[in-house]
């Protein structure tokens, strides 16, 4: 996807704070942070959203989950943290480009929508 940001993160066109990478998935910190630490984790394919997963691309999405743990505990959020995924206009997705918000580092709101 030529216009697509996070293709250009992950090409190298666009610079990011790089957290882990692997030759499945790229995790890099938030460029407007919501917590102390916000870090998404995307999959190098291109997978518009949540709503793309389907039984040929879902393998990369159990991955994500296993360096969500491992992220987590490198960067030390023992507290706990937030898994987001915002899906489409309603849940206000601005990037196309399927990923994971990591949260934490503080005490974070209750409310979720
Ligand atoms: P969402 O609103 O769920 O689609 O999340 C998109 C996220 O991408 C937002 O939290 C943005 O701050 C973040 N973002 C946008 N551009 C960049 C960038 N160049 N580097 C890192 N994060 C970005
Ligand atoms: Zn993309």
């Amino acid at each position: 996807m030529s216009d697509c940001l996070f293709c250009k993160i992950i090409a190298g066109e666009i610079p990011s704070t790089k957290v882990y990478e692997d030759e499945l998935v790229l995790a890099f910190r938030d460029i407007a942070p919501q917590a102390p630490t916000h870090i998404l984790v995307i999959p190098k394919e291109h997978i518009a959203s949540v709503a793309e997963i389907n039984e040929k691309n879902s393998a990369v999405v159990s991955h994500i989950f296993e360096v969500i743990a491992k992220i987590a505990k490198d960067e030390k959020l023992d507290g706990g943290y937030r898994v987001v995924s915002n899906c489409g206009d309603d849940a206000g997705q601005t990037v196309h480009h399927l990923h994971f918000h990591i949260l934490g580092g503080k005490k974070l709101n209750v409310e979720m929508a």
